[in-house]
């Protein structure tokens, strides 16, 4: 099958296709496009991009290293694989490309104060520590039941300077939490930048975080090359809000032979609320201002609940370059189980001495077994989003170890 080249850019509406676009009441519209003007220009100039560059060698570690897994490759008995390392970051995973950028400009524009909402508190500890570093004020909403649960992640968003605010309303989860932060975002905007945390929102945050995830995609782009003499067979990454698989697919769109492979979560089955597959299960609708792919079984135009062993992939939606590669298939979206996920997770660790982040273990799961159908001349790559400290605990705790 051969592509044309495939383009990324999103139209003057902030469009990839048929989805994106800014579906928000018309002042945020304006300050949306202030955003946008403004990283525009910004982008442009050598100041942004030195430091960018800076931050990205001496502070986060890159390039991040691409490592062959060998035993894990022989255990599956087929072709090799591959690991992009962004678990070796700085903070331990791919966000911080995305904070650092997102902080950067909130500096360079002028911005009072960063906000945002965290789930189980990766992309609150990542923001926190790029805030710390520009020396901007970050504020932080997290539903009360999360705060419980994610100790570790409070202690640091706090020894990173940053405002916890503990959410108490409703669900007291991440829904709530980012109700919360934005209604404190929208008290002003002019002055407060809200940094979203994957490619998902109104444009142009979605064009954004994938410029900034771009990193990934350029240096795996080289390195592969240089280490095999050939370009990978597939690229394989997981996906919630999908940033981390935007930015390694970004490095080989053009790259006709190689398959795009994106790994959503099934969880524990196909029912409502037991999975967050939203490519695999969805269809088109519209969530946090922009239009995409939308899990939407239980009422139309409603998210549905979501669950994945997983926390940083419990996403209704999935950013709208996502939904664009799916239906021009360019990319194709596979989904593996809590099951699945698990077994990756072990194999990895025992193989290879590395623990990966339960996120990307769901992308190793499916290298694993696509690894096993093809020959041993293949060879695939998996970005490695994230380490496995956090889940640790309760990896040990659900197996009984
Ligand atoms: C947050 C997170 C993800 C999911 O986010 P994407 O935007 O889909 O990349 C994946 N892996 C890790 C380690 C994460 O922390």
């Amino acid at each position: 099958m051969s592509h044309p080249s495939v383009n990324l850019r999103p139209n003057a509406e902030g469009y990839f296709g048929a989805y994106g676009g800014q579906h928000i009441p018309p002042h945020l519209k304006v300050i949306m496009d202030e955003i946008g003007e403004a990283y525009l220009a910004i982008r442009q100039t050598s100041a942004y991009q030195d430091e960018l560059a800076e931050l990205y060698q001496h502070y986060v570690g890159r390039p991040s290293p691409l490592f062959h897994a060998r035993r894990l490759s022989e255990k599956c008995g087929g072709a090799r694989i591959w690991l992009k390392r962004e678990d070796l970051n700085h903070t331990g995973a791919h966000k911080i490309n995305h904070c650092l950028g997102e902080a950067l400009l909130a500096k360079h524009m002028g911005k009072t104060k960063v906000l945002a909402e965290t789930g189980a508190g990766q992309h609150g500890v990542a923001l926190a520590t790029a805030c710390a570093l520009v020396g901007l004020p970050c504020e932080i909403h997290m539903g009360a039941i999360d705060v419980a649960k994610e100790h570790p992640n409070v202690t640091k968003m706090k020894i990173l300077g940053a405002d916890l605010i503990c959410v108490e309303r409703g669900t007291k989860t991440l829904k709530d939490a980012v109700d919360s932060a934005f209604e404190e975002y929208l008290k002003d905007p002019q002055n407060f930048f809200y940094a979203i945390g994957s490619v998902v929102g109104p444009h142009p945050f979605p064009m954004m975080v994938a410029d900034f995830q771009s990193i990934i995609g350029r240096e795996a782009r080289e390195q592969f090359p240089a280490r095999t003499g050939k370009l990978p067979d597939a690229v394989v990454a997981c996906v919630g809000g999908g940033s981390n698989a935007m930015g390694i697919f970004s490095g080989f769109l053009d790259d006709a032979g190689v398959r795009l492979v994106g790994v959503e979560p099934s969880g524990t089955g196909r029912e409502v609320g037991a999975h967050a597959a939203t490519l695999s299960y969805g269809k088109p609708g519209t969530l946090h201002g922009f239009h995409s792919y939308l899990l939407q079984e239980m009422a139309e135009g409603e998210p549905d609940p979501v669950y994945s062993i997983a926390s940083g992939l419990d996403y209704p939606a999935v950013g709208p370059q996502h939904a664009y590669l799916k239906d021009i298939g360019r990319a194709e979206y596979h989904a593996i189980d809590d099951a699945g996920c698990l077994d990756a997770f072990m194999t990895l660790s025992r193989t290879e001495g590395i623990i990966p982040a339960l996120e990307s273990a769901h992308a190793v799961a499916w290298a694993m077994q696509e690894a096993a159908r093809l020959g041993p001349e293949a060879d695939i790559l998996v970005n490695l989003s994230g380490r496995g400290d956090k889940d640790a605990d309760f990896v040990a705790d659900k197996l009984g170890l």
